[in-house]
């Protein structure tokens, strides 16, 4: 299929929720993808901090195709091997003592909203539903996700939402001190708002907002559906805030690019759930889990991933300071942590997006104005040097 039949394609075939760029892409190596016409982009979106691993990454890959000659779906009415084996690695290596598999960000949003409500009717208070969330959040698109979500862009159209939520400025413990009343049972945050701009809490944050948690008796919920996966140079983003939540949602990049999500819980809280309290066909199945431990134990391997992110990160980040430096006049902020990292700048970002995008740079816009970098964890310094030499050229054109 060439670009103007896929272009036609999707306008006639599917529904128009996405603002595509004029782009097909059909292959994909490492921090590679190639379109239709053969041209080569240098990815630093990493289909939305999916692919931790790169496209394509050999586990992953060899993982996939082992386990789809053996077995990919049967029920959660069996055992599944995987899925234990999934399950034993992330509670090796989080707060947590339990998990739920599903597939997506907003299923794992889902899962730990109804598994706060069932354990706060029973431990909190049978009056206590209501959750905390913050302005400016994003935590998916499904009903209960949207209604918790802080940006009315997302809201419209699609009201009433569900009740049972209350929005606070983000950053500030005492909007949520505030706002905590007979119905409260939880607060539920991005330790970094990624979708709002790459927002980056003052480093004490998620600490005064786990005291009043402890202080109210209510529960803390991560959503690291982005953060996660090493993304910010520690398996989970909460790991540098010396606190941990009561439940976490993970997605995106868990299983490099299967769809999959896991909701993660204490011993504690996970008791709430009973059988047929919750649950999804799909969820864990074994294909899903197989490419999601390979990409975990990949992720984990002696720590070198995660240390590279940890110093990649920090090379991006200067870069795009003397690119500060250099365009003061266009750019506002470069911040984020890791290779979770944004760059403001006075303008809309998508024309450059564009540039960047015909100079062989795949790069994304968050919130209008903000450039934000999500390469996979593999990425290395020739990648970021190429990365920003494009930009710079970029910048220099317009300014
Ligand atoms: C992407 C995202 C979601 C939604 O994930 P989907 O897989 O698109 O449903 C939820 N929360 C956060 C923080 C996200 O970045």
């Amino acid at each position: 299929m060439a670009i103007k039949q896929a272009i036609e394609g999707s306008s006639s075939y599917l529904m128009n929720t996405y603002n595509r760029f004029p782009l097909l892409l059909r292959k994909g190596r490492g921090m590679s993808v190639w379109s239709s016409e053969g041209k080569e982009y240098l990815d630093f979106v990493g289909g939305v901090a999916v692919n931790v691993l790169g496209h394509c990454h050999p586990k992953v890959v060899m993982a996939i195709q082992k386990q789809a000659q053996r077995l990919m779906h049967i029920s959660n009415f069996y055992h599944i091997e995987q899925q234990i084996k999934l399950g034993k690695l992330l509670v090796e290596n989080s707060f947590a003592q339990k998990a739920f598999f599903v597939n997506s960000g907003a299923e794992a949003v889902e899962a730990a909203i109804k598994l706060t409500r069932k354990y706060a009717k029973e431990h909190i208070g049978p009056e206590r539903f209501e959750i905390i969330t913050a302005l400016q959040s994003f935590h998916g698109r499904t009903m209960g996700a949207l209604s918790a979500t802080g940006q009315e862009k997302f809201h419209k159209g699609f009201e009433p939402m569900l009740p049972g939520f209350r929005l606070v400025r983000y950053n500030d413990p005492k909007a949520i001190e505030a706002a905590i009343n007979q119905h409260t049972c939880a607060v539920m945050l991005e330790p970094i708002q990624g979708e709002a701009g790459v927002r980056v809490p003052s480093p004490d944050y998620l600490k005064e907002v786990r005291k009043i948690c402890d202080g109210h008796g209510i529960l803390l919920i991560l959503d690291e559906v982005q953060t996660g996966m090493g993304r910010t140079g520690k398996l989970f983003a909460y790991e540098h805030s010396g606190i941990a939540p009561d439940i976490m949602a993970v997605a995106k990049g868990i299983g490099n690019g299967m769809p999959m999500g896991v909701t993660l819980a204490t011993d504690e809280v996970a008791r709430a759930f009973g059988p047929g309290d919750h649950g999804s066909t799909f969820g864990g199945n074994p294909l899903a889990c197989a490419a999601a431990l390979a990409t975990v134990e990949t992720v984990l391997e002696d720590g070198i991933l995660l240390d590279q992110c940890h110093r990649m990160g920090d090379y991006l980040m200067k870069k795009l300071e003397y690119l500060k430096k250099e365009f003061h006049s266009i750019i506002v902020d470069a911040r984020g942590i890791g290779l979770l990292v944004g760059l403001e700048i006075t303008r809309e970002c998508s024309p450059i997006v564009t540039a960047c995008m015909e100079r062989g740079l795949l790069i994304n816009c968050a919130a209008g104005n903000v450039l934000r970098f999500m390469p996979p964890l593999i990425v290395e310094e020739e990648d970021i040097d190429k990365m920003a030499g494009i930009l710079e050229e970029v910048f220099e054109r317009l300014s």
